[in-house]
């Protein structure tokens, strides 16, 4: 967008005026961060698990039908648009002609999806809506999801279906709040009542915290993990949050919370390695708590 010189200057006047608020309001947060101990952060303590999710899904998904060609919602370039299934959901994926992404890749990072959250790729699959969306590029996002669509630029496997977990996190969020209307004002009371941060991104605003929260559940359920997963530590760790986000999965129509009961599987070498980080990082957080 060009703009004019007023508008410029205009724009300056306003960051200046942000400037000095955000200076106060600073001033001000560190007085209180005197009295009260920062918070402890979960994507701090579960880092080490925080990658390669899906490595050790099994399922495959299938064209069910499709390249159906189409022009691409966001920006009316040509695009195909073809159905998948991958275990118990079907869904729509479409595809930018000119975006780097051939189909064969893209259905190997769906499959790294956890079930649970493939709920999220069927709701952007109704009616008129694109399903999962690839585009050459989103103006520098990564990616934007809702109730609507999710809309991404190709990136590779385990990165993508970390963003898509974050993603789905929105868009079963607004299909919840469609039966709970003040679902996003009980999250702001779990943040409040859990003691304990999930990212930084998150702390910029509640619905992110939320899609964060998600990822991370996601993360936890993590067949590479094993048999059981991580879920019962995050519950543990975030009570209020995880109640709830459990809440918004059943009421956003997925029936298959938790999911981990999958075929039991011992975590490989690497995998056992990221598990005993994550057991230390818990060990040193609860020690910081009692400390507090
Ligand atoms: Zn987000």
């Amino acid at each position: 967008m060009q703009m004019t010189r007023s508008r410029v200057w205009g724009g300056t006047r306003i960051l200046l005026v942000v400037a000095a608020l955000t200076a106060t309001a600073m001033a001000a947060d560190t007085k209180q961060e005197e009295a009260k101990p920062k918070r402890q952060m979960l994507f701090t303590i579960f880092k080490p698990i925080m990658r390669d999710i899906g490595s050790c899904n099994t399922a495959k998904a299938k064209v069910v039908s499709g390249p159906v060609e189409m022009k691409m919602a966001n920006n009316k370039k040509p695009g195909k648009q073809w159905w998948v299934s991958l275990g118990p959901s079907t869904f729509k994926l479409t595809i930018e002609d000119s975006a780097a992404l051939t189909l064969t890749n893209a259905l190997a990072l769906v499959e790294r999806v956890p079930t649970a959250y493939l709920r999220a790729l069927e709701v952007v699959s109704e009616d008129q809506k694109a399903g999962l969306a690839f585009y050459k590029t989103l103006g520098g996002a990564a990616a934007h999801g809702g109730q609507s669509y999710l809309n991404m630029i190709p990136l590779k496997p385990a990165r993508a279906a970390s963003v898509i977990v974050h993603e789905s996190g929105h868009i079963l969020e607004q299909r919840a709040r469609s039966k709970e209307e003040d679902i996003l004002d009980r999250w702001a009371e779990a943040v409040k009542a859990d003691k304990i941060d999930v990212s930084n991104y998150g702390n910029h605003v509640n619905h992110e915290d939320l899609a964060e929260f998600a990822r991370l559940y996601a993360f936890c359920t993590d067949r590479a993990l094993g048999r059981r997963g991580k879920l019962e530590v995050l519950r543990k760790l975030s009570p209020a949050r995880f109640k709830l986000w459990e809440r918004m999965l059943k009421l956003s129509g997925t029936e298959r919370v938790p999911e981990v009961a999958q075929k039991s599987i011992k975590p490989n070498e690497e995998w056992q390695e990221r598990i005993t980080q994550l057991d230390a990082n818990l060990e040193a957080a609860k020690k910081k708590a009692t400390r507090g």
